[in-house]
C-alpha cells in the first residue's frame, strides 16, 4: 500500500516537481528582503531546505501519501506554482524568528514590579551602560593595575557591599540560590544544619530548602512546627554534628494566626553560646526600609548584620534592583571559608554582572537609589503621577468607531512580586478595558512589537503605568491602538 502510494506520488503530475530548487529559493528570499539576505548564505540555504522539506511533506500528505487515512492537511496554497511567493515569505519569516533579539524586550504593564517571568529587576540606564561597556572591552577584572599582577574578581565589588551593609567582608556569586548552596556546602558539608519547619520554603522553579541541603551535602535538622518555633526547639536539636543555624526568609508566603518564630537576635545568641555560625537568607534583601513606602516592615541587610548574623545572603535582582547575582555579606572568617570552597569558582559572576552591580551599589552609597534604581522609582511612584499617565494613555487613544471595548482609568493595586514581600501591594491607577473577550485582547497586546504584557482581572484587561518605563508610554498607546482597532477583539 505504502509502496503503491509512493509510486503514484512520483508521477509527472506530482506538484512537488513544481517546487523550486534549494538555491533558487534561497536566492529569491535574499532578493526579496535585505534583512533576509543579511542572514548569510549558510543559514539561508539551511532554512530554505527546511521550508522545502515541509512543503514536500504537506504535498505528499495532500496526495494521500504515507500518512494514509489522515485528513488532508491545509496545503496553504503551496500546490499552485504561485506558491513560490509563499515559500519565500516563509523563509523570511523563519529567518526573522531565528535572528530576532533574544530574550525579546517586552513592556511590563502588569503592575508586578519584580516579575519573575519578565526578567525581574530592570537595571538603571547607567548600570546597563556599564554592563555593555564591561562586556565589550577589556577591564581589570582580575588584574591589579598598581602591581601588574593577578587580582581577584571577588575584590571588585565586595568593598562596596561591605561598606553598605556594615559587614566585614562580602562575596558575589551567580544568584541567591547559588549563595545559599555555597553557604551550606562550605559551612556545613558532611554535618547538619538546623532550620525551622516554618521556613522550609520552596522559592519557585523547584528550588526547595531541603533539596539545597542535600545538594550541599548537609543533613537537614527540622525544628519546631509549621506555625510555631521557639528557641528551646533549636537548643534541644543542637548536637556535636550541628554546623549551622540557618534562618530562611519566607519570601513568597505568610503564616498568620497562632504563630511564633525565633528572632535573629535569639538565634545569634544561641549560635554564640554553642559556637555555631548563624546565616540569614533574606531572599530579597533590601538596603532601604520599605515601611515609609506603605509596605509592611522588612528587616534590612544592615539590620541583620547589626543583629550579629555571621553571614547574610540575598539576591541582586530583587529589591536591590541590580543584575542577577547572589550577594553574601558577613564576617571575614566566614567569607574566607566560602571563597576557599570549590563551588565558589563554579558560581562566580560574570564581568558584566559585576559592572552593573557596582553602579547599582554606588547609587545606594550616594543616597540616590530611590531616584536612580528603577525598582525603587516604581515602588516610590507617586499615585497622582500614575493616574496622570493612565489618563494620558486614554486621551491619546481617543474614541474609535466600532470599538467593542469600554476604557476607563480606575484605582487598582500594583504588586511587588518576585517572591518578595508576599501579598504586599501599592495603590495605583490603571487603564482598565472592559471587553467581551479580555484574553483575546491580552493576546493581541502580546503580539505587538514590542509585546505589551497586561493583566486580566475580573474580566477586564488592566494596564498599570507603575511598571511601564517612562520611555515606553508610546509603545503602550501604539499597541492598544492596534489591538483595539479597527477589528474589535473576537473569540479565538
Ligand atoms: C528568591 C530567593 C532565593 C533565590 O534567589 P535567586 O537570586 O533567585 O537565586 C533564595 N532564598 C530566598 C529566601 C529567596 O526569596
Amino acid at each position: 500500500m505504502t509502496a503503491m502510494v509512493r509510486g503514484a506520488a512520483a508521477n509527472v503530475d506530482d506538484p512537488r516537481r513544481a517546487l523550486p530548487a534549494v538555491d533558487t529559493l534561497a536566492d529569491a528570499a535574499a532578493a526579496a528582503a535585505p534583512s533576509t539576505a543579511d542572514a548569510g548564505r549558510g543559514l539561508l540555504v539551511a532554512v530554505a531546505r527546511e521550508v522545502l522539506d515541509g512543503a514536500r511533506a504537506r504535498l505528499a500528505d495532500a496526495a494521500g501519501g504515507p500518512h494514509g487515512d489522515a485528513a488532508p492537511p491545509d496545503t496553504n496554497g503551496l500546490v499552485a506554482p504561485s506558491g513560490v511567493d509563499d515559500l519565500v515569505a516563509e523563509v523570511s519569516r523563519r529567518i526573522a524568528v531565528i535572528l530576532a533579539p533574544r530574550p525579546r524586550r517586552v513592556v511590563n504593564a502588569t503592575g508586578v514590579i519584580l516579575h519573575t517571568n519578565l526578567g525581574r529587576a530592570p537595571v538603571s540606564r547607567e548600570a546597563a551602560a556599564a554592563m555593555a561597556e564591561a562586556a565589550a572591552g577589556y577591564n581589570d577584572l582580575e588584574y591589579d593595575l598598581a602591581t601588574g599582577r593577578r587580582g581577584s574578581r571577588h575584590d571588585v565589588v565586595a568593598p562596596l557591599l561591605a561598606r553598605l551593609s556594615g559587614a566585614e567582608a562580602a562575596l558575589v556569586v551567580n544568584n541567591n540560590a547559588g549563595a545559599t548552596l555555597l553557604v551550606v556546602a562550605a559551612l556545613a558539608g558532611g554535618r547538619s544544619v538546623i532550620v525551622s519547619r516554618g521556613q522550609l520554603v520552596e522559592i519557585g522553579g523547584g528550588y526547595r530548602i531541603p533539596d539545597v541541603m542535600a545538594a550541599g551535602g548537609a543533613r537537614l535538622v527540622e525544628v519546631g512546627t509549621t506555625n510555631r518555633t521557639r528557641p528551646a526547639d533549636y537548643e534541644r536539636a543542637i548536637d556535636a554534628a550541628t554546623a549551622l543555624l540557618l534562618r530562611v526568609h519566607t519570601s513568597n508566603f505568610r503564616i498568620t494566626g497562632f504563630t511564633a518564630s525565633v528572632g535573629l537576635d535569639d538565634l545569634v545568641a544561641l549560635g554564640r553560646k554553642h559556637a555555631i555560625p548563624v546565616v540569614d537568607d533574606l531572599g530579597s534583601g533590601s538596603f532601604i526600609d520599605v515601611a515609609p513606602f506603605g509596605l509592611s516592615p522588612e528587616p534590612t541587610v544592615q539590620a541583620s548584620i547589626a543583629a550579629g548574623a555571621d553571614a547574610v545572603t540575598f539576591s541582586g535582582d530583587k529589591l536591590l534592583g541590580g543584575p542577577q547575582a547572589g550577594l553574601i555579606v558577613g564576617r571575614a572568617e566566614v567569607i574566607a571559608r566560602l571563597r576557599a570552597h570549590p563551588l565558589c569558582r563554579a558560581l562566580r559572576p560574570d564581568k558584566a554582572t559585576l559592572a552593573g552591580l557596582a553602579v547599582t551599589l554606588q547609587s545606594y552609597l550616594r543616597g540616590r537609589a530611590t531616584e536612580e534604581v528603577p525598582v525603587w522609582r516604581m515602588i516610590g511612584g507617586d499615585v497622582e503621577g500614575l493616574r496622570a499617565r493612565a489618563e494620558s494613555w486614554l486621551r491619546e487613544l481617543g474614541a474609535a468607531e466600532g470599538r467593542r471595548a469600554t476604557l476607563a482609568v480606575r484605582a487598582a493595586l500594583s504588586a511587588i512580586g518576585g517572591g518578595s514581600l508576599p501579598g504586599e501591594t501599592l495603590p495605583t491607577f490603571v487603564l482598565s478595558i472592559d471587553t467581551p473577550h479580555p484574553d483575546t485582547l491580552a493576546a493581541r497586546l502580546r503580539a505587538a512589537d514590542p509585546p505589551v504584557i497586561a493583566r486580566v482581572e475580573d474580566g477586564a484587561v488592566l494596564l498599570d503605568p507603575r511598571t511601564v518605563l517612562p520611555d515606553e508610554d508610546e509603545h503602550v498607546v501604539a499597541a492598544l491602538q492596534q489591538a483595539l482597532t479597527p477589528a474589535p477583539p473576537s473569540p479565538p
